[in-house]
């Protein structure tokens, strides 16, 4: 059985651990159908009334595990024998990152992420499907993906959660957004010391969980609703197929999904 996503409830917040700290978390296909499944167990579960997303280590999420990218063929990622051509990795993407990062956001209990560290490109779609964010002080987002010849991850949240201008220089510097900003800027609850992280989160849940279930679902479904009449959904499915174009181009230029590879990333410092 595999321990990369740990689970419990009590008290009635189910927690959710990603626990791969010696990867950094860095998400691998295994990971993000654990994943998946821990939300669908806390989903199903009536005992559970709130959703607590957290993660061991010094960082929340280093992203995507770009390990073997280069290398991957596409017929490695193709799930069904109908996918061909770059459309597999359209379909792939379309199911767990388009797919379950919406599948997160509407399910119908108050869902907390904590975050610490580095919250890096792919971790955004952890993250900003979540109702709330507590960050830590030390916390820092970043979408570092036009340094690998893409517009931006797949779960386009960016500009909703920051608004334009500032979407645009975290995407086009690579640089992070510090915590204390993103609390500015609405993108996150609150920010805390990071010995306090996982303290006040569960504060918070425990808070939640006294209110009555259906009335929180209500609560969810109106402003997710509302984001939703103002074209957030639609918006976000137009830009994962932008994504997309910038995969082609970049399997087009170089037959790697991505221009550059990790470890040049890294190296430049952004990560
Ligand atoms: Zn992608």
């Amino acid at each position: 059985m595999s321990d990369l996503v740990l689970y419990d409830v009590k008290d009635r917040v189910a927690t959710i651990t990603l626990n791969r700290p010696e990867r950094r978390n860095a998400q691998n296909p295994e990971l993000l159908d654990l994943l998946n499944d821990c939300w669908e167990r806390a989903a199903a579960d009536d005992e559970v009334r709130v959703i607590l997303l957290r993660a061991e280590g010094p960082h929340f999420s280093a992203g995507h595990d770009m390990s073997g990218v280069k290398d991957k063929s596409l017929s490695s990622i193709a799930d069904t024998i109908a996918d061909t051509g770059t459309l597999a990795l359209y379909r792939w993407e379309s199911k767990r990152y388009l797919g379950y990062s919406r599948r997160w956001r509407e399910i119908p209990k108050p869902s907390i992420a904590a975050v610490q560290g580095a919250c890096i490109a792919g971790a955004l779609l952890l993250v900003w499907p979540c109702d709330l964010i507590i960050a830590a002080e030390n916390a820092r987002f970043s979408d570092p993906v036009v340094m690998m010849g893409i517009g931006g991850v797949e779960y386009h949240g960016h500009t909703w959660e920051l608004g334009a201008r500032k979407a645009k220089e975290m995407l086009f510097t690579a640089k992070p957004i510090l915590a204390d900003e993103a609390e500015r800027r609405g993108m996150v609850n609150k920010v805390v010391p990071l010995e306090d992280l996982d303290k006040a989160a569960l504060e918070m849940a425990l808070e939640i969980a006294q209110m009555h279930p259906h009335a929180l679902e209500m609560a969810k479904r109106v402003v997710n609703q509302t984001l939703d009449i103002q074209g957030q959904y639609a918006a976000i499915q137009s830009c994962f197929d932008i994504h997309h174009l910038g995969h082609n181009s970049a399997y087009v230029q170089s037959g790697s999904f991505v221009l550059v590879d990790h470890t040049a990333v890294k190296a430049a410092g952004k990560v």
